[in-house]
C-alpha cells in the first residue's frame, strides 16, 4: 500500500488537513470489503502485537467462532461471525464454473441429500473505530487527550486521559472503551505510529485476502464504489457500502465497509448520527432562558423598588 505523501487538498472536510499548514496531508481511512473476509482473524492478533494490547479474555462465547465479542478497549479489531440460513444468492467466480480437479469429494455438502438442500452462509467482517468525519468522542473531551491528526485519523493519548469516559457515552458507534484497571480510554489508532514512519497500519499489512484496505480516502471510496458495483452485477444484491457517504450523520467515516446484509446484522447502527449534533442549538437555547430569567428578575427587582 502507497505510504502517505503530502499535497494540498480542497475541501471543506474538517479532518482534511485542518490546523497542519498549507500543505496538508490527504485524509487517510481504511475499506474493509466484507465480501472477501475469510475470518483468520489475523488483523485482530497483528493489532494486539503491534499496539501491545494485553490479553482480554480467550473465552468459549458460543457465538460462532467469535471469542472477542465486540470492539473494547483490549479489542481495536474485532471479527464478527454471523451464521445464516440464507440462499448464497448468485455469487459466483469470475473465473467462471468451477474445475473438477479430480478430487474424492466434490459434491458440496447436502448436494446429495434426497430433497431441497439447506442453504447456509457465514457473513464475517472485522470491525474497527470508524475514525468519523465529525467525531462526537473528540468534540467531548476536556482534556484534549483525543485529537484529529494530521492524517484525518482519531487519536486517543492514554497519557493525558483523564478517565472521566465523556467519550465512551458520545460514540454513536459505541467503540472507544475504558480499561477496568485505570478508566483511561483506549481504541485504535489507525497505526498512527506506523502512518508517521510511511507504513500502513498492522491489521491492513496482515490481512491475507485484502479485505481491510488502506489508502487515501478518496481512492478507497472509487475502489469501494468499484467493487460494489461488480457483485451487484454478479448478483449479489443485497452489497450495500456502509460509512461510506460524506452526507450521512457523522460526515461519512474514514472507515468504511462493505456490507452483505443490513447494518444490524453486524451488529452495527443503521442511521448512527453524530451526538453533539444539537450541542449548538441546546446552548442557545439554555442562554435564551437563562437570559429570560435574568431579564424577570431584575424587573421584579426593580418593581420592588418603586
Ligand atoms: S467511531 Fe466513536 S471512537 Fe471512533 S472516531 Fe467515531 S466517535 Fe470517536
Ligand atoms: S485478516 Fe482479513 S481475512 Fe482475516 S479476519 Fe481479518 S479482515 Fe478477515
Amino acid at each position: 500500500m502507497a505510504a502517505p505523501q503530502h499535497h494540498s487538498l480542497q475541501s471543506d472536510d474538517p479532518p482534511n488537513g485542518g490546523g497542519y499548514g498549507d500543505d496538508p496531508s490527504p485524509r487517510y481511512g481504511f475499506f474493509t470489503d466484507t465480501s472477501v473476509c475469510i475470518g483468520c482473524k489475523a488483523c485482530e492478533v497483528a493489532c494486539k502485537e503491534w499496539n501491545a494490547i494485553p490479553e482480554d479474555g480467550l473465552e468459549f462465547s458460543g457465538n460462532s467462532y467469535d471469542n472477542t465479542g465486540g470492539l473494547g478497549a483490549g479489542t481495536w479489531r474485532h471479527v464478527a461471525f454471523i451464521e445464516q440460513r440464507k440462499p448464497l444468492g448468485e455469487q459466483r467466480s469470475e473465473a467462471g464454473a468451477a474445475v473438477d480437479l479430480g478430487l474424492p469429494e466434490f459434491a458440496r455438502p447436502g448436494d446429495d441429500v434426497e430433497g431441497e438442500r439447506t442453504e447456509f452462509r457465514w457473513l464475517m467482517s472485522s470491525d474497527v473505530c470508524k475514525h468519523c468525519t465529525h467525531a462526537a468522542c473528540l468534540d467531548v473531551c476536556p482534556t484534549g487527550s483525543l485529537f484529529r491528526t494530521e492524517f484525518g485519523t482519531v487519536v486517543v493519548q492514554e497519557d493525558i486521559c483523564n478517565g472521566c469516559g465523556y467519550c465512551v457515552s458520545a460514540c454513536p458507534y459505541g467503540v472507544i472503551d475504558q480499561r477496568k484497571e485505570d478508566g483511561r480510554a483506549w481504541k485504535c489508532t489507525l497505526c498512527y505510529d506506523r502512518l508517521g514512519e510511511g507504513m500502513e497500519p498492522a491489521c491492513a499489512k496482515a490481512c491475507p485476502t485484502d479485505s481491510i484496505q488502506f489508502g487515501v480516502l478518496d481512492d478507497l471510496r472509487e475502489r469501494a464504489d468499484e467493487r460494489l458495483a461488480q457483485l451487484h452485477d454478479a448478483g449479489v444484491d443485497d452489497a450495500r457500502l456502509y460509512g461510506r457517504d460524506p452526507d450521512d450523520g457523522v460526515g461519512g467515516d474514514g472507515a468504511f465497509f462493505l456490507l452483505l446484509d443490513e447494518p444490524e446484522v453486524y451488529g452495527l447502527p443503521p442511521n448512527p448520527v453524530v451526538t453533539t449534533r444539537d450541542l449548538p442549538q441546546m446552548w442557545k437555547h439554555a442562554g435564551a432562558a437563562a437570559g429570560a430569567m435574568l431579564a424577570g428578575l431584575g424587573a421584579l427587582f426593580l418593581g420592588r423598588q418603586r
